[in-house]
C-alpha cells in the first residue's frame, strides 16, 4: 500500500501533517481546518481520522469544522485535549490501529504536562516538544521533564522522520551556531537551511539521524567547554546545560 506524507503550511509557520493512502487520510494536528478540506476536496480523498498531540489552539482549532464536515471522523487526544473534541482519549503507550497504519503514543511531557507524540514507523508526529534544530518552550512543565521527553524521542531509529509543528528550523540553527560557533556539522546545516529558506522551500520533515548531529538540545550530554560561549558552570550537568540553553533560547 503506498503511503504518502504531506504538510500543509497555515499560520505563520505552523505544520498540519497529513499521513494518505490512495482512500484514507489521517490528519495531525489540524489548528485550521479550510486548508485540510480544500486539500481533501482536491484530492478526493477521505479522512479517517485526527490526531491532536497537545492543546494548544494553533494545533486544535480546525477540529470542530472538521467535524461538521465529516461527522463520522476518529478524533484521538490526551487528557488535555478532552474539550477540543476528541472521541478516543489516549495515554502513554498505547497502539491506535487506522486502517493500514499504526501508531505508539509516546508520552512527552515539558511542552505542555499532557502533550503526546505518535510514532508511526518511519514518521513521528511529535507537535512542540522536538523541533528541527531546537526544541518546544516550557509552557507547563519543567526542563527536566522535557529533557527526559526529548531523550526518549532520540531513542527511536536514526531513519525516525521528525515531523514537528513548526517551522523554527532557521531560527534554532541560527541560535545554536551563537552557542557553538565552530561546530562543522552546524555551520553546515546552517548554510543548508537558509538556502531552503530562501527558496521557501519546507525545512521537514528532517531525520533523527541529522538531528542528532546539529540539534543542540540533544547533544547535552557531550558538548564541551572548548566548544562553547557558555561558561564552564552550566556545563556541570546535561540537566544544567539543557535548562541552561532552554532559557537562554527564550530571549535570543
Ligand atoms: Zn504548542
Amino acid at each position: 500500500m503506498h503511503m504518502q506524507l504531506i504538510a500543509i503550511p497555515t499560520f505563520t509557520d505552523n505544520y498540519i501533517w497529513l499521513l494518505r493512502t490512495t482512500q484514507q487520510a489521517i490528519i495531525i494536528d489540524p489548528g485550521d481546518a479550510m486548508p485540510v478540506i480544500n486539500y481533501l476536496q482536491k484530492e478526493k480523498c477521505q479522512p479517517a481520522a485526527i490526531l491532536l498531540t497537545h492543546h494548544h489552539w494553533d494545533h486544535t482549532d480546525g477540529v470542530a469544522l472538521l467535524k461538521q464536515h465529516y461527522p463520522d471522523i476518529a478524533v484521538y487526544g490526551p487528557n488535555e485535549t478532552k474539550d477540543k473534541g476528541i472521541n478516543h482519549l489516549i495515554s502513554d503507550g498505547d497502539h491506535i490501529v487506522i486502517g493500514t497504519f499504526r501508531f505508539l503514543v509516546i508520552a512527552v511531557p515539558g511542552h505542555t504536562l499532557g502533550h503526546v507524540a505518535y510514532y508511526c514507523k518511519p514518521w513521528l508526529f511529535c507537535g512542540d516538544t522536538l523541533l528541527s534544530g531546537g526544541c518546544g518552550k516550557i509552557f507547563e512543565g519543567t526542563a527536566q521533564q522535557l529533557y527526559h521527553s526529548l531523550n526518549k524521542l532520540a531513542s527511536l531509529p536514526d531513519d525516525t522522520q521528525i515531523c514537528c509543528g513548526h517551522e523554527y528550523t532557521l531560527s534554532n540553527m541560527k541560535f545554536a551556531a551563537h552557542i557553538l560557533p565552530t561546530d562543522p556539522d552546524i555551520q553546515h546545516y546552517l548554510h543548508e537551511v537558509i538556502k531552503r529558506r530562501q527558496q521557501s522551500l519546507s525545512t521537514l520533515p528532517s531525520l533523527l539521524s541529522t538531528e542528532k548531529k546539529i540539534n543542540i538540545f540533544l547533544r547535552c550530554n557531550s558538548i564541551k567547554k572548548t566548544q562553547t560561549i557558555l561558561p564552564a558552570n552550566s556545563l556541570s550537568s546535561p540537566e544544567i546545560l539543557f535548562a541552561t540553553l532552554r532559557q537562554l533560547k527564550n530571549s535570543y
